[in-house]
């Protein structure tokens, strides 16, 4: 079981291996495959097993370079989770001609407007400043094919579902929704039931 064997472009294979992975982690085995035939996912695996590499694969492989329009949104709980998943999600597409770029509360707005009005590909956010960008308008989720919740579990308690559940009506009906998670409590699974499509579930 290789990177080589999962059907990944040739660009995004040079980016895996630039960036040093050589074998893909557990989860990354049995997720990348399953998020690439299209289906809703929910992937579990302690922190630090590899996740933030299987949803940027997955996403990455089935972008269109081309379009430069945000066809992938992730939220993330925190504005560090987020600013390291857009590093290496940027490192993974790195010669893919990819733009990934985070938008996160306690940076200036205008950025984040600059940087959609230039084009990208794939947002990172937190669930606040990505709210305000999708209620003022300066965010357009119609190109979105795929939807990722890192740290699903907490972004499906705390303060943030309310946040969740807005953003969800600004998504294309037909995106594919990837959750990643530690850990999955009851009554978050409960929760997933009312936005995911027969979720495929990986567990490592
Ligand atoms: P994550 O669980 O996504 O936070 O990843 C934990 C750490 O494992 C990070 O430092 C990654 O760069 C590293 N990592 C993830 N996948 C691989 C892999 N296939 N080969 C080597 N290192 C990896």
């Amino acid at each position: 079981d290789d990177f080589d064997d999962m059907g990944l472009c040739d660009q995004l294979l040079r980016g895996i291996y630039g960036f040093g992975f050589e074998k893909p982690s557990m989860i990354q085995q049995k997720a990348i495959p399953i998020a690439l035939k299209g289906s809703d996912m929910i992937a579990q695996a302690q922190s630090g097993t590899g996740k933030t590499g299987t949803f940027s694969i997955a996403i990455l492989q089935q972008l269109d370079p081309g379009l430069k329009r945000c066809q992938a949104l992730v939220l993330a709980p925190t504005r560090e989770l987020a600013s390291q998943s857009q590093r290496v999600m940027t490192a993974l597409g790195d010669y893919m001609g990819v733009v990934c770029q985070d938008m996160v509360g306690g940076n200036h707005v205008a950025n984040d407007v600059n940087r959609l009005r230039e084009g990208v590909h794939v947002v990172i956010g937190t669930p606040g400043r990505i709210l305000h960008l999708l209620r003022k308008g300066y965010l357009d989720l119609s190109a979105v094919r795929h939807f990722v919740l890192d740290e699903a579990d907490q972004m499906l308690s705390r303060g943030f579902l309310d946040q969740i559940k807005d953003t969800f009506q600004y998504l294309p009906r037909d995106a594919q929704i990837i959750l990643v998670s530690a850990t999955l409590p009851p009554e978050v699974l409960d929760i997933t039931h009312e936005f995911m499509r027969n979720p495929r579930r990986i567990l490592v």
